[in-house]
């Protein structure tokens, strides 16, 4: 760290903040974190968030910018069906910022990990004059085997979380990564493949398709388009258009045998919303069934000008 005055106060507040975790053996104020567990395997992802970049303050708050600085980092945890333990975090804070700043990121980015037993567990802090910086890394516990984008197979229901696009109105930046629902839905069924969304269902789609090799047939009426889609919708993109094709929603999107989609339909596991919006098909194409049966190509980005 630098030598700036008030960040030896900054780290004994985050120190004080922190509480202890079974995660950890020595968590922040040595030159490194101790942890207690060594499961065979560890999940470890990473994640930067730069302001003018990724976000702006405002219309962002400070808070916001943390809780969403980790809540990313937890959703890819999530998306390996893995539970999240610890979390790094480095800041690059902006001079002319006052203390407070900092202080709220941090409330903002410990609430979440609370909320998620997350253990804060080191990171690095640091002055410039330049724009905020945040980088969060998450260790998280592969509590059942790892569930990957590649095991997707034909004949598969597709599904997914929650409800999809206009997040740019504020879901992400307040979106609670679905770190529960997927402990719940492996207790429940076997995950083929799996992913959370974050650059648009029909991107992120692709992606779980070319590393299985296979290809999709998706519903359009029964894509759960959020409100937020709708109030997004222009003359230039439809409400779908926004589901299929924004980003950030950060909700699960897997696949499992047409038996366990079933099952999860008629006994859910958790009260968020749980839909069935497509099938795995042998043939690598994707192709949108509409309302009225005809079935038309889905472009990678789900810009579908006539939807
Ligand atoms: P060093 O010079 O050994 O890297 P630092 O002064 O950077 O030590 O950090 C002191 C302690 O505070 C370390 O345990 C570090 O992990 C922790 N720490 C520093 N900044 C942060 C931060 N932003 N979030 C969490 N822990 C931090
Ligand atoms: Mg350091």
């Amino acid at each position: 760290m630098s030598e700036q005055s008030g960040e030896f106060d900054f780290i004994r507040s985050l120190q004080n903040r922190v509480k202890p975790s079974r995660h950890l053996r020595l968590g922040i104020g040595d030159d490194a974190a101790i942890l207690s567990e060594s499961p065979p395997q560890t999940l470890v992802t990473t994640d930067m968030l730069m302001e003018g970049v990724h976000f702006l303050i405002p219309p962002a708050t400070p808070q916001q910018v943390g809780h969403k600085a980790l809540a990313v980092n937890l959703s890819d945890i999530a998306a390996m069906g893995g539970t999240p333990a610890t979390a790094f975090v480095s800041v690059a804070l902006p001079r002319a910022r006052p203390a407070a700043f900092r202080e709220e990121v941090f409330t903002g980015l410990q609430s979440l990990a609370d909320q998620f037993q997350v253990a804060l567990a080191g990171g690095d802090t640091n002055s410039w004059d330049g724009p905020f910086v945040i980088s969060v890394t998450v260790l998280g516990i592969p509590t059942f085997p790892p569930v990957l984008r590649s095991g997707a197979k034909p004949g598969d229901w597709i599904m997914v979380t929650g409800e999809l696009g206009g997040s740019l109105l504020g879901k992400h930046l307040t979106f609670v990564p679905r770190v529960r629902e997927v402990l719940l839905l492996q207790e429940s069924v076997k995950l083929h493949a799996l992913q959370d969304i974050s650059d648009g269902l029909s991107a992120d789609l692709f992606h779980i398709l070319e590393q299985s090799g296979v290809g999709a047939r998706l519903f359009a009426d029964r894509i759960p388009v959020s409100l937020a889609a709708i109030k997004s919708a222009s003359e230039k993109r439809s409400p779908l258009g926004h589901a299929l094709g924004d980003g950030e929603d950060f909700e699960l999107l897997f696949t499992l045998s047409p038996k366990d989609g079933e099952r999860l339909l008629n006994n859910p596991p958790f009260e968020t919303r749980l839909s069935h919006i497509g099938e795995i098909t042998s043939n690598p194409e994707v192709l949108l069934r509409q309302a009225n049966g005809r079935e038309i190509p889905l472009p990678r980005l789900g810009w579908v000008h006539s939807l």
